[in-house]
């Protein structure tokens, strides 16, 4: 590569003259900057040095011309890489996953079927307890003649993956001052070996129910291999769960986001395009409500140019890049 001024998305870099260039795109880009050198050495030592002005002219030239080429590869780069990975919590629920349509009922169309229709893949976060075989997992629930069993086969089947919500959906920091560290440890490891029932192979990913998990019981589930899900500010912004706030919409949903539950997820993916970041993990929940709000929110992001993966994809395609610094402690 030829010499020049090396800019990276993310850093900040003095000029000989003027002020700081701040790259602060969101996004990860490398390349030299000859552009700027060259058309800002020309305008200071070739003979353009007889106005000021015209000088001072020169160099913002340089710097928009440096600033608008940086915008544009770091945008192509991020366009590369639209990518959600859908995330579902609480199942499996076979009237969810499957659908439900009987006269009186209000219907409750295929959460299989619609992610299917929109090419998505997706990870669905479970509870263990729902796939115990001889009990939970093989009742009938609500109108169904399918079993919560029945759904995470069919889950399975069609590309999506499995992952860990507990088996009993205990909240964490509480289990472990009452029960002790290897009670909550236990938990996760039951609901990871019935999902190992279903899938043939171990789980990576835990989810602690309403995200609560003491820091010592984190790091210690990190050295058995668990990758642990956080909303915690800490973590990369795009490495972090966006809450859709999708139970608020359940029930007489008098705290359901407004105007609507699809309006608002599009809102914070807007927020966080408008900072670069171009990749999100979406925490939902297996509800009809959900259902209705992905109806219209799937295809309208697929317009939008974005791919739905799992979260095993999403993160191979996502941590391959470095996040900036920038992107930590955003919301
Ligand atoms: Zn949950």
């Amino acid at each position: 590569m030829p010499q020049g001024l090396a800019a990276k998305a993310g850093t900040r870099f003095a000029k000989p003259h003027g002020p700081e260039l701040q790259v602060d795109s969101g996004c990860s880009c490398t390349f030299e900057c000859t552009t700027f050198t060259a058309f800002h050495g020309k305008s200071r030592y070739s003979g353009f040095r007889s106005q000021r002005n015209e000088k001072t002219a020169m160099k913002s030239v340089g710097y928009l011309l440096c600033a608008v080429l940086l915008f544009g590869l770091c945008n192509a780069s991020a366009s590369d890489q639209k990518l959600i990975a859908l995330t579902f919590d609480d199942g499996p629920r076979p009237y969810i996953l499957f659908g439900y349509n009987a006269p009186g009922v209000k219907p409750v169309p295929s959460l299989l079927d619609l992610l299917d229709k929109n090419q998505a893949k997706a990870t669905f976060f479970v509870m263990g307890w729902r796939l115990l075989p001889n009990t939970y997992g093989e009742r009938h629930e609500y109108r169904t003649d399918k079993t919560c069993l029945d759904a995470a086969r069919e889950e399975f089947r069609r590309g999506h993956e499995i992952e860990n919500h507990t088996f009993s959906h205990v909240q964490l920091k509480q289990f472990e001052r009452t029960k002790g560290e290897a009670a909550a440890i236990a938990d996760v490891d039951r609901g990871a070996q019935l999902i190992k029932t279903v899938t043939g192979s171990q789980p990576h990913y835990l989810r602690p129910p309403d995200w609560i998990m003491p820091s010592d019981l984190e790091r210690d589930l990190q050295h058995r291999g668990w990758t642990v899900l956080t909303i915690s500010s800490e973590m990369p912004v795009a490495l972090r769960d966006i809450n859709s706030l999708d139970y608020l919409c359940a029930g007489k949903a008098t705290q359901c986001p407004k105007p609507s539950l699809d309006a608002s997820v599009l809102k914070t993916i807007e927020a966080r395009e408008r900072k670069g970041i171009t990749t999100h993990i979406i925490a939902f929940h297996e509800l009809s409500t959900t259902v209705a709000a992905l109806e219209v929110l799937l295809p309208e992001l697929r317009a939008r140019g974005y791919q739905f993966v799992t979260l095993q994809e999403y993160m191979n395609r996502v941590r391959t890049k470095p996040l900036p610094a920038t992107m930590k402690g955003q919301p």
